[in-house]
């Protein structure tokens, strides 16, 4: 991980200057593309700076890819995605605050008209070097107030374009964030979104399914017959869990559901859905006109207890799911739970 020691000013002037600039190169704020595009408005490494002046000169060289590769090439170790959601965050946070203060700042010029009516007025009653005096200063104050307004016109413009240069950047991380949890292959939730659910839902039901003799499938039709496979399976997945429960690639030919407020039994329902949907799945035909033999899976069910880690989840729907596969496969084995 980077970090530079510097005071809270300069921090933050830096992150707008850094939110700028990969706004202008069409850059997600990913945490390698943010990194050394802060350090090179930060000025504190020289080699990395000539490389990111280098991908400003040419914005078409300005690839995610690229900013890792120069990141590992400078820190020499893999950038976290964490830290810069709440950089983003706290960059809207900071804008959204200037803009209340210069709201609040739109009273002054009321006030300055109030005052250079009375002024005026008084004026109007004045002789003399009084009447000159009291003249130049409601001129002065007229010339304050529209100062005033012109420099707030120009903040408000330059607060505007912020917003917008934000809500790019952030609607980017969030495509870039969604891409980070789903399996490439299958477009559900990968290993790292489960992980992060079941975390946010401890007491979650979770299924764990395995494709049955998965790899004699592969030796009979190939590699790629086995991924339409692992899609179709996905897609039975995603359809059983509902748009409540989450379907997930565990990886290879392992997949999860994690469903929040579901009993055990409610669970094991849902699971045998999918284990029949599979194995009723019609027939799938290959590009080129081969029809592959019909594939079955195995399932493990348990339900979260409270206190407990999710890897102890993980380990109990394991060892259901190596139950189903000892019993014969094509099967749901729901975990049997310890008396309370
Ligand atoms: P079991 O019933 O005991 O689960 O037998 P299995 O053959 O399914 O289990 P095993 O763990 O021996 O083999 C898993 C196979 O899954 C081997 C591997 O080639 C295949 N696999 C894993 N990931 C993928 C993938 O992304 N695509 C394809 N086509 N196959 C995959
Ligand atoms: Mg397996
Ligand atoms: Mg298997």
């Amino acid at each position: 991980m980077l970090h530079l020691i510097l005071d809270r000013e300069a921090a933050d002037r830096f992150a707008a200057l850094t939110m700028t600039s990969l706004d202008e190169l069409d850059l997600a704020p990913l945490p390698a593309s943010y990194s050394i595009v802060f350090a090179y408005h930060a000025g504190q490494f020289p080699e990395l700076a000539t490389e990111v002046q280098a991908m400003l000169a040419d914005p078409a060289t300005a690839t995610s890819q690229h900013c890792e590769a120069i990141y590992r090439r400078h820190f020499g170790s893999e950038p976290m995605l964490a830290d810069y959601d709440e950089t983003i965050r706290s960059l809207g946070r900071g804008v959204t605050e200037i803009a209340d203060l210069l709201r609040t700042t739109s009273g002054h010029d009321r006030r300055f008209g109030v005052i250079g009516t009375e002024l005026a007025a008084l004026a109007g009653t004045a002789d003399g070097a009084a009447r000159n005096t009291l003249e130049r200063i409601c001129q002065e104050l007229a010339a304050l107030a529209q100062e005033n307004r012109r420099l707030r016109a120009g903040v408000t413009e330059r607060i505007e374009a912020s917003t917008r240069s934000i809500a790019r950047v952030s609607a980017r991380f969030e495509v870039e964030r969604a891409r980070s949890r789903t399996d490439p292959l299958t477009r559900i939730g990968n290993r790292r979104c489960l992980d992060e659910e079941m975390h946010r839902h401890p007491l979650a039901s979770l299924i764990l399914a395995d494709i049955d003799h998965f790899k004699r499938f592969n030796d009979s039709y190939g590699h790629k017959a086995g991924d339409l496979i692992l899609v179709a399976f996905a897609r039975i997945l995603r359809q059983t869990a509902g748009s409540h429960g989450l379907a997930a690639r565990f990886g290879g030919e392992e997949f999860a559901i994690l469903l929040p407020d579901t009993t055990l039994a409610e669970a094991t329902d849902v699971a045998e859905r999918a284990r029949t949907m599979l194995e009723g799945m019609a027939k799938i035909t290959t590009k080129t006109g081969r029809s592959l033999s019909k594939v079955t899976a195995s399932f493990g069910v348990a339900e979260g207890r409270a206190g407990e880690p999710p890897e102890a989840l993980i380990e109990r729907a394991d060892r259901a799911l190596y139950l189903a596969k000892n019993g014969g496969r094509n099967r749901v084995v729901a975990a049997v739970e310890a008396p309370a």
